[in-house]
C-alpha cells in the first residue's frame, strides 16, 4: 500500500510528521477515511477519536480536538486545538473537567456560556473514552 505525508499541528506542539498508510478521522458528517492519492480538499474535524495506521497493523489512536485538515498532492495536514495519545491522558484531570462542565451545564447560563460548557464536556468525555482505547496493534 502506498502512503502519504501526514503533519498533524495542535496549538502546543507538532503532536506528528511522517508517513501514515490512512487516517481516520472524526468528521461532522461522522468518520471519514483518508487514504493515499485521496483528492485535494480541506475537512473540518470535529473533537473525537482520530486513528491513524503508521506502518501495517500499527495503529494510534488520537483524542483530537476541534480544527482542520486540508489534503494538497497526498500531502495531509491536519490543523487541531488539542492531540493527545492515550497514554498521556491524565484520566483524573479529565474527570474532574467533565464533573465541572455538568455542574456548570446545570446552572442557569447565558446561551454561550452554554455552548461553552457543552464545548468542554465533549472534550472531556472524548479524552476519557480515547484513553481506554487498547492498542490496536497487539
Ligand atoms: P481542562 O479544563 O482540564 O484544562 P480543557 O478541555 O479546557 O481541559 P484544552 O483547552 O482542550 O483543555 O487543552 C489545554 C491543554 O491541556 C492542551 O495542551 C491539551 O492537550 C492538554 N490537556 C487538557 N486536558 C488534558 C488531559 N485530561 N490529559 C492530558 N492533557 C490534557
Amino acid at each position: 500500500m502506498d502512503t502519504f505525508g501526514l503533519k498533524i499541528i495542535a496549538s502546543d506542539r507538532v503532536f506528528y510528521e511522517g508517513r501514515c498508510r490512512q487516517i481516520i478521522i472524526p468528521a461532522p458528517d461522522g468518520e471519514k477515511g483518508i487514504l493515499p492519492n485521496h483528492e485535494n480538499m480541506v475537512i473540518a474535524v470535529n473533537v473525537g477519536d482520530a486513528r491513524m495506521e503508521v506502518e501495517k497493523g500499527k495503529w494510534v489512536d488520537i483524542a483530537v480536538g476541534a480544527g482542520f485538515m486540508e489534503i494538497v498532492n497526498n500531502r495531509v495536514t491536519m490543523l487541531v486545538d488539542t492531540a493527545e495519545r492515550p497514554e498521556e491522558i491524565d484520566i483524573r484531570r479529565a474527570e474532574e473537567a467533565k464533573e465541572r462542565a455538568e455542574e456548570q451545564l446545570r446552572q442557569k447560563q447565558s446561551i454561550q456560556e452554554y455552548y461553552h460548557s457543552q464545548a468542554s464536556l465533549a472534550r472531556a468525555m472524548n479524552r476519557l473514552k480515547v484513553s481506554k482505547e487498547k492498542p490496536w496493534n497487539l
